[in-house]
């Protein structure tokens, strides 16, 4: 079976219908989670009976290694490992070091910190480079209900600070804010962070899958966030750091550090996007928002070659025309879309 190695010449980097290249994998190790956020994976539905992917299911870690490195060959430069919650799968700190072998690529994590104490230097140690912090308040009962398994801030904010400790960083916070939900708690969010060398970033509540009962007036625009925020502590617009950025940069003008929006709502971003997900079960989704993807496990499992999968991964990528924020309507948000737990944000 030939493979794909380091000296096979990359062929010309794939582009979508609308010339976006692939730089970004985000690989989604399980779909489990211990949390149960209201509007990622709502326990009405995630309760005690719901099915999760068996072990036998989920891809490898050998299996998600030689993936990468079919990616790498399109001009993936990024990859974020995500879940459900990452950190529950067992021994992920040997995938990081399978992953971190390759020097050349951005290696990052998006976690809900509830075990990044207890994990973060195995992380560091095995080759993460950076984590991503989803924290949706400082208070502690609006977390707690948020979260709806009655998780403390407090052990959360003990694992933002092990992960900074042990070099994990600059550390992004993500806040989806929700209107009526804890969107008062945004300014509070920005004091605690101001000035720690931390990232906090806002994002705007998301019609993801079709669970979470979104409705857009419990959407906050970014714009007014942003001037919440600006009547306490000026800010100011920022350069993006690389095309495709998904958070919108904004500085402190005192210095003391920056602040960013994930407006996928109100200021769709699908122009620049050069992002690919894969499911833990092995399927590859163009968008956030898709309702299918491509089964990429049985072809690693039916002796295809490495060529033939990348052979695949590039048609899927050529004939890709996603731009569903551009789009999006109350009628596209009742679309049975994949779920975010099953995808990765
Ligand atoms: S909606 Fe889809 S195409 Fe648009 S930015 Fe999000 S993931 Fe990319």
């Amino acid at each position: 079976m030939a493979s794909l190695s380091s000296d096979t010449p990359a062929p010309a980097l794939v582009t979508d219908t609308r010339s976006r290249h692939l730089r970004d994998l985000r690989i989604s190790v399980t779909d489990r989670c211990n949390f149960r956020c209201t509007y990622c994976m709502p326990k009405e539905v995630y309760g005690r009976d719901f099915q999760f992917l068996e072990r036998s299911q989920l891809l490898s870690f050998d299996e998600i290694n030689r993936l990468v490195g079919i990616f790498k060959h399109h001009g993936i430069e990024k990859v974020r490992i995500t879940g459900g919650e990452p950190l529950v799968r067992r021994q992920l700190e040997r995938l990081i070091e399978k992953l971190a072998q390759d020097t050349s690529l951005d290696l990052t994590l998006t976690t809900n910190a509830s075990l990044l104490k207890q994990k973060a230097r195995l992380l560091k140690d095995a080759g993460l480079q950076r984590v991503t912090v989803s924290l949706d308040s400082l208070d502690d009962a609006v977390f707690r209900a948020m979260n709806d398994v009655d998780f403390p801030v407090a052990k959360v904010l003990a694992g933002i600070e092990e992960a900074d400790r042990v070099g994990l960083n600059p550390i992004k916070i993500n806040m989806v804010v929700k209107r009526g939900v804890n969107d008062d708690a945004a300014v509070d969010m920005a004091r605690y962070f101001k000035g720690s060398g931390h990232i906090l970033r806002f994002i705007e509540f998301m019609d993801v899958g079709f669970t979470n009962g979104w409705q857009m007036e419990h959407v906050v625009p970014s714009r007014e966030l942003a001037e919440r925020i600006n009547n306490v502590f000026a800010i100011e617009p920022a350069q993006p750091n690389y095309l495709g950025e998904v958070a919108e940069r904004w500085h402190y003008k005192d210095g003391s550090g920056e602040i960013g929006f994930v407006s996928s709502v109100t200021q769709a971003f699908c122009r620049d996007c050069t992002r690919a997900r894969l499911s833990a079960e092995g399927s590859v989704y163009t968008c956030l928002f898709a309702t299918r993807g491509t089964d990429l496990r049985s072809l690693l499992r039916n002796g295809a070659s490495d060529e033939q999968i990348s052979d695949v991964i590039a048609s899927i990528w050529r004939a890709r025309n996603d731009n569903y924020s551009e789009v999006r309507t109350a009628e596209t948000a009742k679309l049975r879309k994949v779920e975010m737990s099953y995808i990765g944000g």
